[in-house]
């Protein structure tokens, strides 16, 4: 199978095309084209060209191709959701009831949105102010490969909502969903040029497309690293940069410890670890740590490390060869920074024949972990867990704040003054109280410190993909 670009609602091949493959049994999936700055400057163009009548239609008519869109995935839910799978190793218990699902519900939700949005009036002696909010242009959408799905339709449905333009660079490790996307978005009657997906590395595709100076605004999701470079290269553009993290998980012990455990268990190895928002430091207080560090270990032992199209496989493979590699080289260095491993580590799980040459890592518990050790302040990105002891709330805010990221946090009580004191304390964008990570789709979603700037979801969107304007008219 060959994958090209779509650019001006046509199929454009590339001058050169590289392979992407399936993580859980290393068959080549299909031939991708690797863009550049060409491919980049074509798009552009092409996005600026369709950029004024779709701005100009009328919101709900807008609304009705969007919401058109979010209805045809819903009908292709079984092969959106094994072609995610393939690409990404999500597994299809993921993928099919949660992720492609909910990529169908985003377009639902801004069709919706995008026929109510609300203006402001400051009125004074003198004058009138009133707010418009007009589309800001063209944007350039950049996605990781860890949902991709999910995450492009997450930034899609949005900007094409409000009547923008876009330009669509998806992970080279994971392009084969959003290749979908941009067809099913011709077929839904979504004019040509409004959606365009270039395919290719970061280097050649991604640097482009953020210096590009026709491209207004930038909503990008991936690693830290990656998020300061375009910050650096773009521009002035409205950004919204949705980076990584390294979620503290706290527990009280107080905590209803059976739905507290449930949580930590699914916050750290749904979606192979490899989760944004992961609970990846696991703060328990002393009084009820042995007991929980007990639970948490038997249940990690039990978790199915298997075949990513099995729906009952709870743990697949890692994304690539070299990212497998990342994750076992910090389970590698966990031991020899004190850390205890309690389970998991280095051996090869047992694997159906179909997955035996898979990027496999088996579910790693590390126990007395230090706050300060380098697995408790990387981000590993699969699913390693720390366990961290501490003393009182005092002692779990300072821990949980000891980081460079802030997006996610959790905290876990049965004290309800301190449950809100704790997560106004936290520095994170987001705070989950008792519960796993639930999202609504008005919440505002994005972190502080190096795990991002701007928020997105909601009216919490108008900040990348609207341009308020202050109207005053002398009275
Ligand atoms: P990455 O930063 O390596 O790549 C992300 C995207 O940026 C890819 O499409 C890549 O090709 C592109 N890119 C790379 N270099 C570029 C450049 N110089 N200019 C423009 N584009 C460039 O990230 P990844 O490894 O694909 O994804 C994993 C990371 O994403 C993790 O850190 C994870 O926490 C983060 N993430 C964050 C969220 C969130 O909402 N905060 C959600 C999912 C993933």
């Amino acid at each position: 199978m060959r994958i090209d670009h779509l650019i001006g609602g046509k199929t454009v091949a590339g001058r050169d095309y590289f392979e992407t493959v399936n993580p859980a049994t290393q068959e080549v999936l299909a031939e991708v084209a690797s863009g550049g700055a060409a491919e980049v400057d074509a798009a552009v163009a092409a996005a600026k060209a369709a950029f004024p009548a779709w701005a100009a239609l009328p919101a709900p008519q807008r609304a009705r191709l969007v919401r058109r869109l979010g209805e045809l995935i819903t009908a292709h839910v079984p092969e959106l959701a094994r072609t995610e799978t393939d690409d990404t190793g999500q597994v299809i218990a993921q993928t099919g009831k949660q992720l492609v699902p909910r990529a169908a519900d985003n377009f639902a939700y801004f069709a919706e949105m995008c026929v109510r949005v609300d203006g402001h009036t400051y009125p004074t002696d003198t004058h009138l102010n009133y707010t418009l909010f007009h589309p800001v242009g063209v944007c350039a959408l950049i996605s990781p490969w860890n949902v991709p799905f999910m995450t492009a339709t997450w930034k899609t449905a949005p900007c094409l909502a409000f009547g923008n333009t876009a330009v669509l660079k998806m992970s080279e490790l994971s392009p084969l969903t959003a290749a979908r996307l941009g067809e099913l978005a011709l077929e839904a009657g979504i004019p040509a040029g409004v959606l365009n997906i270039v395919h290719g590395y970061g280097k050649d595709a991604g640097e482009p497309l953020v210096r590009h100076p026709d491209v207004r605004a930038i909503s990008f999701t991936g690693s830290t690293a990656t998020g300061n470079r375009i910050v650096q290269q773009a521009g002035l553009k409205k950004f919204s940069m949705e980076l990584g993290g390294k979620s503290p998980f706290v527990i009280f012990d107080d905590a209803d410890m059976a739905r507290a455990l449930d949580a930590a268990v699914f916050m750290i190895f749904s979606n192979n670890g490899e989760r944004c928002t992961a609970g990846s430091r696991i703060l328990v207080q002393k009084s009820a740590y042995p007991d929980f560090v007990q639970k948490f270990v038997e249940r990690a032992k039990r978790i199915t490390v298997g075949d990513p199209r099995d729906d009952k496989t709870i743990v697949g493979p890692m994304i690539s060869p070299g990212h497998l590699a990342k994750v076992r080289r910090y389970i590698e260095l966990g031991p020899k920074e004190g850390a205890t491993l309690l389970c998991g580590g280095l051996d090869a799980p047992l694997l159906p024949d179909r997955v035996k040459k898979g990027n496999y890592v088996l579910p790693t518990v590390f126990a007395d972990v230090d706050n300060r050790m380098q697995i408790a302040q990387d981000e590993i990105f699969g699913p390693v867990a720390c366990l961290i002891p501490f003393d009182d709330e005092a002692d779990a805010i300072r821990i949980a704040n000891a980081t460079q990221y802030g997006l996610s946090s959790y905290v876990w009580t049965e004290n309800i003054g301190r449950a809100h004191r704790v997560a106004a304390a936290v520095e994170a964008g987001m705070c989950f109280v008792n519960s796993q990570n639930v999202r609504d789709l008005r919440q505002p979603f994005g972190g502080t410190k190096a795990s991002g700037t701007g928020r997105e979801g909601g009216t919490w969107s108008h900040e990348v993909f609207l341009e308020p304007k202050n109207i005053a008219v002398s009275l």
